[in-house]
């Protein structure tokens, strides 16, 4: 690789990979990212490699691994470009047609493409597909431009050449005033201006000072992070360096989880490249400005997602948090100042650098510019990754891009900001996501969890299942959050198994204010958001919970009982083969039916699921029912 000494030297190779990459016009891309591959996509990727050497078009179409496309449910996706055919469950099997009747017929293969579920339509371009229609793919579109493992094909398209305008032609104060004037805001949970970050950094005078990624992503159902250190790492590397320079800093880390094997891969093939073009080491680019990077793993503890936890963990110490009386942008890693920013947020910096903060102003909501990627899980039809402008409601998210609620089921919350956040019901669907907006309403908008929620869950639970994962994660320095949230979870689970007494949601609200106001970080003080929201948009659940021992959406096993319908049971048996626990038995009598032995029964709800769709004898009762009926 040639070393690359000045700005020239990088827009040179850019030309020359731009004219390698026309020559084969036609690019077959292939997503490679973690869903993917789990879905093996790697099958597809070889057979492609045979099949396209075989019929001789390796010289007239190029093949790439890409990162994530986004739409995960539907993995693995083959995009051909530059038309931007998508193909969607691509299998090894289907590549010998995609090969004979795409590339060579330039035909398309329909059972492979989207179908529309309303109109029955086949929809051939990516960008047409409801998924990506309403989407601004800043950030994610790169992903399908780029093999993460090649650095010229981010140079190919551009990457870099913000690095090499700031370091030539901008200076620190021009750089912080640019990123000041676009209002880009913290994307990693609390959305601090990042302008104002930097110049904190920046004024105070010290050698060293550090700038680290914060990709310690934990929250569950949450991997946007991941998807663009994976999919694109030398856009948050190129951020982190403009970064580094806007404050002064020469040395960086990336603060990556163990437990992203792909992302922690690809960040480091990235970074040896970048060495082998001088892009970081000494004297970048000739502009005099030197910095290098290592890669720091986590373990994968949720606390160390907070800054000061983070730092320690860095240090080598137990990644606890400390009272930050002086912020860590003044007295941070080794206490020395320094600078922490998420992946998405250094992921921006480039296009705000290079189109200019009035363009990047010009997209989101007032005092939320740019775009926001949330992974959208849950009960919704198009699960994955989707980027949209900040200030689009909820509803077109959850129905536009996500295709709404699954099997005609209706929508009854949706959870944003993972376990710090809060749910948000029907009436809040017309809501703009954006920092303020959701801040404004009992949630926030955190790293970019979405998780969507249908009639069938219960709100209880909901708030069970986050403050058990808080309390677990909890690293237990101070009292409020190890004590309290024991406490918290002790109520919750006795409501959720049928044990609730009157009193117990006032002794929840009197405990989240304790720890709102006494917890030693942010992980304690927003840990009762998912509860107090429950309680103020789904209070009657509590109360069924507790007064009548009932769980209104049929999921607290303590309150629940299966039971098979004697009348509607036509005997087939299934449910017994399927039961794990022998809890199913035929009864004696004229006519075969069968029933369930209460006392055996773990309801594991296999018989409900196999009972035949038009038999559907087996149901879900309320557990005080059966008590009153014994
Ligand atoms: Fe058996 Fe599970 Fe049905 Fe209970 S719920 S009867 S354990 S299959
Ligand atoms: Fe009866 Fe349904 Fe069980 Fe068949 S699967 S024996 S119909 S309850």
């Amino acid at each position: 690789m040639p070393r690359l000494k000045s700005p020239d030297d990088l827009y040179e190779l850019r030309e020359k990979l731009k004219q390698e990459r026309d020559q084969r016009h036609t690019c077959v891309t292939i997503c490679s990212g973690t869903g993917c591959i789990a879905c093996r996509s790697q099958d597809v990727v070889a057979e492609f490699e045979r099949e396209m050497a075989e019929k001789g078009l390796e010289d007239k179409v190029a093949l790439r691994r890409t990162g994530c496309y986004g739409l995960c449910e539907r993995g693995p996706i083959v995009v051909i470009l530059p038309e931007r055919i998508c193909y969607l469950g691509t299998k090894a099997e289907d590549v010998s047609e995609i090969v004979s009747e795409t590339l060579v017929k330039g035909r398309h293969v329909d059972r492979l493409l989207y179908e529309d579920v309303e109109t029955g339509q086949r929809i051939v371009r990516l960008d047409d597909i409801p998924f990506y229609r309403k989407q601004e793919r800043l950030l994610l579109e790169a992903n399908s431009l780029v093999d993460p493992k090649r650095i010229e094909d981010y140079i190919a398209i551009g990457g870099y050449s913000a690095l090499a305008k700031v370091l030539l032609e901008m200076n620190a104060e021009a750089v912080i005033e640019e990123i000041e004037k676009a209002g880009l805001r913290g994307r990693g949970g609390g959305g601090f201006p990042v302008g104002s970050k930097w110049r904190t950094t920046r004024d105070v005078p010290s050698d060293p000072k550090y700038i680290i990624v914060n990709a310690d992503e934990g929250d569950p159902g949450a991997y946007m992070d991941r998807s663009i250190l994976e999919g694109n790492p030398h856009s948050v590397l190129e951020g982190l360096i403009i970064g580094a320079f806007a404050i002064g800093s020469q040395k960086g880390y990336v603060y990556v989880r163990q437990e992203y094997p792909l992302a922690v891969e690809n960040t480091e093939i990235a970074i040896k490249q970048l060495e082998e073009y001088g892009l970081i080491g000494k004297d970048i680019l000739g502009s005099g400005f030197s910095f290098t990077v290592d890669i720091q793993r986590g373990a994968g503890a949720f606390v160390s997602g907070e800054s000061s936890a983070l730092m320690s963990a860095i240090e080598g110490k137990v990644g606890e948090p400390r009272l930050k009386y002086v912020h860590t942008a003044v007295k941070g890693l080794w206490d020395k100042p320094t600078c922490l920013n998420n992946v998405e947020t250094f992921a921006n910096v480039p296009l705000i650098i290079n189109n200019g903060s009035d363009w990047y102003g010009r997209i989101g909501s007032d005092n939320s510019k740019g775009t926001k990627i949330f992974s959208l899980v849950g009960k919704v039809n198009n699960t994955g990754l989707v980027e949209i402008p900040m200030g689009m409601s909820l509803r077109e998210i959850v129905y536009d891009i996500g295709g709404g609620i699954p099997n005609g089921k209706k929508f009854k919350a949706v959870q944003t900001g993972g376990p710090s956040g809060g749910v948000l019901p029907e009436g809040m669907l017309d809501i703009p996501v954006d920092f303020d907006r959701l801040e404004k309403v009992g949630s926030m908008m955190g790293s970019g969890g979405m998780i969507v929620m249908d009639e069938d869950t219960c709100m209880v639970d909901t708030a069970r299942y986050y403050t058990d994962f808080l309390a677990h994660e909890s690293c237990g320095k101070c009292v409020p959050c190890r004590e309290g949230l024991r406490q918290m979870l002790r109520i919750l689970d006795n409501i959720t198994s049928g044990k609730g007494r009157e009193g117990d949601i006032e002794l929840l609200e009197e405990l989240s204010e304790f720890l709102q106001e006494a917890a030693f970080c942010a992980l304690g003080s927003t840990a009762p958001n998912p509860v107090l929201s429950t309680i103020a948009h789904f209070r009657d659940e509590y109360d069924a919970h507790i007064r009548d021992k009932r769980c209104p959406s049929g999921v607290c096993k303590d309150l629940i009982a299966y039971q098979i319908d004697a009348e509607a049971c036509i005997g087939c048996g299934t449910c017994a083969r399927n039961c794990p626990v022998d809890a199913i038995s035929e009864v004696e009598g004229e006519n075969t039916v069968y029933e369930i032995d209460q006392g055996k029964c773990i309801k594991c709800g296999n018989c409900i699921d196999v009972c035949p769709p038009k038999v559907e004898a087996v149901v879900k009762i309320s557990s005080s029912v059966l008590l009153e009926s014994a």
